[in-house]
């Protein structure tokens, strides 16, 4: 059986498109076969997710988004607006993925995967027409559906959607994220003449909003006088579970939804697809360099878990700070479950040290030394392109004469990035000053 391809990417959304850009840039032999989403929604994502699109090159799918909004939020009792967000409507911006990728010259097919199956020397996939494609390895992103029967570490509940679609005579874009009395939140958007209202909601309220969704509206003002005049073209369920995957199963990579679905309530779904490829990009790198597969997978698990347990944590905070104002059974149920750990780990100086380990060096795995830390178990390498471990080494040997060498001898702009960084680190102790300006200048090496 020939393997003509090295990767075979089962899905084209955010996650694999952007693993496949990777791979192909990287000099391999990629392939996506997906078939585009067939419910229409309206998605929002924040500006760091829309840098990381752009640099990777997927310039198409980026102009679908409008924006930038204000994110205005409704929660417990407080009203705030953080910062900004964009609105993506899909599918049109997973046709503009498609667009970038074959722009890039990524193959892409359009069919519908029906399985895998696995053999000695690659993976084959089947497609629902019947005809097959071979590759050496394969990856999964088809989302979250494809995780089913894979999942563990479930969230005790399930998070269906109840989704509200309608045509809007306003153009402008705007949002809104509520929470609702009694337990329950609701997203609201509209972009381009588009409305799109996403509900969370307990049991009872779901069969009510689902066999009346105007009059349900009408007793939820907030969310009414955000829906407006628009006219309703269309109501759906979209089935939800917040759950992780083992992340490999043979010559099978899990990537994206596919492999780690979180709480919608986050809205960091499509940061999460972006950040999981370049996690598994290097991986893949690996694997097909031949290099060991054990220390592979246990990058690739540790990284996307972390995430996970963090994600779970977020929406946990969530849910307590509604519960502050509103001891609903809703949000009381919710506000146990993973644990009780904060959701960031302090960083205590006396528990960070200095440690080998894998770090992502352009688009490969390689051992450095890096800082590794209570909350960032796998370890940090640089901070505004500084390289930290010698940084903290010195520090912890008392060598402030080396940190502030070191320090004196970078760009002015990376010298800043990196204190401002490290002052945020409360537990930390202070860099030493810059030698003063009116000091004898210090010999250069
Ligand atoms: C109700 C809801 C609201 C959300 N809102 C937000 C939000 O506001 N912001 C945010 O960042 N995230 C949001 N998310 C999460 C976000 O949609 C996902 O996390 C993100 O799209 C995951 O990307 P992915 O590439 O892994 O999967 P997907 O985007 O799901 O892409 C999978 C691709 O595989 C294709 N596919 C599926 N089955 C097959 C098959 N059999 N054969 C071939 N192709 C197939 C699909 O058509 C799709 O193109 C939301 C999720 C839900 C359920």
């Amino acid at each position: 059986m020939s393997n003509d391809i090295d990767v075979l990417i089962a899905g084209g959304g955010p996650a694999g498109a952007a693993l496949a850009l990777l791979l192909h840039h990287a000099g391999h032999r990629v392939e996506v076969v997906t078939r585009l989403r067939d419910y229409p929604a309206i998605e929002g994502i924040s500006r760091r997710s829309g840098d990381a699109m752009a640099r990777l090159g997927l310039n198409r799918a980026l102009a679908t988004a409008h924006g930038p909004v204000a994110r205005r939020v409704h929660w417990g009792n407080e009203d705030r607006a953080p910062n900004q967000e964009w609105l993506l409507p899909r599918p049109a911006f997973d046709r503009a993925l498609l667009a970038d990728l074959r722009q890039a010259g990524v193959s892409v097919r359009e069919a519908r995967v029906r399985g895998w199956h696995q053999h000695e020397s690659g993976i084959t996939v089947e497609l629902a027409d019947g005809r097959q494609r071979h590759a050496r390895w394969g990856v999964e992103a088809r989302g979250r559906q494809a995780a089913r029967g894979h999942q563990r570490d479930a969230a005790p509940w399930a998070t269906p959607a109840l989704i509200l679609r309608g045509s809007s005579n306003v153009s402008s874009a705007a949002s809104l994220a509520s929470s609702l009395p009694g337990g329950g939140w609701g997203w609201w958007a509209r972009a381009a003449g588009h409305a799109y209202l996403q509900l969370a909601l307990p049991q009872d309220q779901l069969d009510e909003a689902r066999g009346a969704p105007l009059e349900w509206l009408e007793c939820h003002p907030r969310l009414a006088r955000c829906w407006d005049d628009t006219a309703l073209e269309q109501h759906y369920l979209r089935p939800g579970l917040v759950a992780r995957t083992l992340v490999r199963q043979g010559r099978l990579w899990r990537l994206g939804d596919a492999a780690m679905s979180v709480d919608p309530l986050s809205g960091q779904g499509i940061f999460n697809a972006l950040s999981s490829a370049h996690g598994l990009a290097p991986v893949i790198l690996g694997a097909l360099a031949g290099e060991p597969l054990a220390p592979l997978t246990r990058f690739h698990q540790r990284r996307q878990d972390l995430l996970y347990w963090r994600f779970a944590r977020a929406g946990r905070d969530f849910f307590r700070l509604a519960a502050k104002d509103d001891p609903a059974p809703y949000w009381l149920g919710r506000c146990h479950w993973p644990d009780h750990l904060p959701m960031h780990a302090i960083d205590a100086w006396a528990r960070v040290r200095v440690g080998q380990a894998a770090a992502i060096i352009g688009t490969h795995l390689r051992q450095r030394e890096l800082v590794i830390t209570p909350d960032q178990p796998l370890g940090i390498y640089a901070v505004s392109g500084v390289a930290l471990a010698p940084l903290v080494a010195a520090m912890k040997a008392g060598r402030l004469d080396l940190v502030r060498e070191r320090l004196a001898d970078l760009p002015k702009a990376q010298a800043t990035g990196l204190r401002q960084w490290w002052a945020q680190q409360s537990d930390w102790p202070a860099l030493p000053l810059p030698v003063n300006a009116g000091a004898p200048p210090r010999a250069r090496r």
